[in-house]
This record gives C-alpha cells, sequence and structure tokens, in this order.
C-alpha cells in the first residue's frame, strides 16, 4: 500500500510493450510547471496552452537517445492571437514562454481550437543530438484541437511512425498548475524511421495498443494520487509493459550574466558599444524568465 498523502509530480516514464513493438512515454508536471508560469501573467487560455506545450516537449524530448541532446518546440502565429510559443528541454530541463496580444486572447473562449489560437499557423520540432552534432526539424500545420494533434501529424508526415499523444492541463485549488501527457508509438523491426514507405495504421499491434490507450481519462493523467508506473499497468498489464522511470523534471533556464556575455562576446568590438547604454551595459532580456540582464562592456570583452 503507498501512503495516501504521497503525489507523483515531474515525473517521466519510459515504456515498452516489446511484443507489440509499441513504446510510450508519460510526463506529469506540477511545482516545475508553475515555477515556469510564475516568470509571467498568463490569462487561463495560455497558461494551458504552455502547460500542454511544456508537456509535449518533454514527451518529445525524452525520445532522444542523447541525455543531453536537446528538443525544442516552436509554434509560430499565421495571424491568430498567440504570436510565438518557445519551449525546449534538455536533460530533464525545461523552459518556455509564450508571445500573444492579451485583447485578442480573450476573445477566443475558454476552449479554443488551434485555428481560434494562431491562424494558419506553424509547429516547428527540432531534435538536436549533442553527442553526434545531428540536428533535424520537422515542420507541421498547426491543425485540430491540440497541440498534440499537430504533433502527431508530425510523425506521420516527417518520421512515418503511427502515433498517439495525450495531453492535459488543468489548474488545481492546491497544486496550481497540473499537465500530463502521453506518447504512443508502433515501431516494428526493422521499419524504424525514415525507411518506411507508409504508414501503416491498421497493423493489429498498434490497433490494439491505441484503442487502450484511448481509455485513459485526462482526469487520471493529471491525478498526482497515482503514479505514471501505476496508470502504465493499469493500461497494459496484460501486455507485459515494461516500465522505467526517466529524469526527474525542473525548470531550468541557461541565461545567467556569464552565458550572455560569451554570446555578446561573438559580435564585433565597434557593434557591442552600439548596444550598450550610457553605463556601458547591454540590456539583454531573458524572456523564458522574463528578466533583464545587464551586460558590462568589460565582462564581454574578458570573453573574448
Ligand atoms: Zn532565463
Amino acid at each position: 500500500m503507498s501512503d495516501p498523502k504521497e503525489t507523483w509530480f515531474d515525473q517521466n516514464l519510459l515504456f515498452t510493450i516489446a511484443e507489440r513493438h509499441v513504446r510510450g512515454r508519460m510526463v506529469r508536471l506540477g511545482p516545475a510547471l508553475n515555477r515556469i508560469i510564475a516568470a509571467h501573467n498568463y490569462p487561463p487560455v495560455a497558461e494551458k496552452l504552455l502547460a500542454e506545450a511544456l508537456v509535449l516537449t518533454v514527451l518529445l524530448g525524452s525520445t532522444l537517445k542523447d541525455e543531453q541532446g536537446q528538443l525544442t518546440l516552436q509554434a509560430q502565429t499565421g495571424g491568430g492571437p498567440v504570436e510565438l510559443l518557445v519551449c525546449d528541454y534538455r536533460g530533464g530541463e525545461l523552459r518556455g514562454y509564450l508571445k500573444f496580444d492579451a485583447e485578442r486572447l480573450v476573445e477566443v473562449g475558454p476552449d479554443p481550437t488551434l485555428f481560434a489560437l494562431f491562424g494558419e499557423g506553424f509547429l516547428a520540432i527540432t531534435f538536436d543530438q549533442t553527442a553526434t552534432s545531428e540536428r533535424y526539424q520537422g515542420i507541421v500545420p498547426l491543425e485540430g484541437t491540440s497541440i498534440g494533434d499537430a504533433a502527431e501529424h508530425y510523425f506521420e508526415q516527417s518520421e512515418q511512425i503511427p502515433s498517439l499523444i495525450r495531453l492535459s492541463a488543468r489548474h488545481d485549488a492546491e497544486a496550481g498548475c497540473v499537465a500530463g501527457g502521453m506518447l504512443l508509438q508502433h515501431l516494428p523491426e526493422g521499419e524504424v524511421g525514415r525507411d518506411r514507405l507508409h504508414v501503416r495504421h491498421d497493423h493489429p499491434e498498434w490497433e490494439h495498443a491505441r484503442t487502450i490507450a484511448t481509455t485513459l481519462r485526462d482526469d487520471e493523467l493529471t491525478d498526482p494520487a497515482t503514479s505514471l508506473e501505476t496508470l502504465a499497468w493499469r493500461l497494459f498489464h496484460e501486455d507485459e509493459v515494461r516500465a522505467e522511470p526517466g529524469v526527474m523534471l525542473s525548470r531550468g533556464c541557461r541565461c545567467s550574466v556569464d552565458y550572455f556575455a560569451g554570446v555578446l562576446s561573438k559580435f564585433p568590438e565597434s557593434e557591442r558599444r552600439e548596444m550598450a547604454d550610457d553605463a556601458g551595459l547591454v540590456q539583454v532580456d531573458c524572456a523564458f524568465c522574463s528578466r533583464i540582464f545587464p551586460i558590462p562592456l568589460a565582462e564581454i570583452a574578458a570573453h573574448g
């Protein structure tokens, strides 16, 4: 029996159903998510969108073989009230922010489609493998009801991998914003990735796993009293599911005076002087943290 007061947050679960060639990921965010949101003052619709996008970022990022690899999610407007959404994930660290027109965002209502939020926008998914310096990017239209729908299209079009993505976020009186999600994929042997000629959605292995996965409820994904392992077991206990915990998730940003001084040192000295104010400081804005860093010219020169 588990402690009834135990809660399961900021966790990441990797699971496989070997005999059906299915792999899965589950994520639940709580305190780490609230730390990211706390840097901003977002209305509920924007908070929910960012929360779901952050869950998706971890789900996709945890498919990277390279633990220090980075996954970046960037959604760009096609005339909708949300102008920009950026999230990234590396080695358990997560960050993200939104830019939007507050007046127009009020008009979309509590449960908007992606079209209502972004217009004819696009989602760019970028995988960076640091170990091999490999980088690839897929771009798909923002279509459907959730940002997870757009990511499913990415896997279908760019990777030819049948995928199911579930995302859910809600506001809890005690825990603040809570979000969860699941990614399920069918990877038959010898058919991984780009070598596939077509996507087969009617494979019996996939149909079986997908049907079971769709029974997972939103309130289960975001229920901190149920561990992700319990959820995976509840769904797939008849299929010999194997689960292992992924890294613990936390809010992480690489912004610092030292980091920005390093970036600025790559500019020619004349340009740096033009960027600086009268006090000899270059003001750098970290949009992830909503924070301005004054970087002294001398500090930048020291990096050169
Ligand atoms: Zn930052």
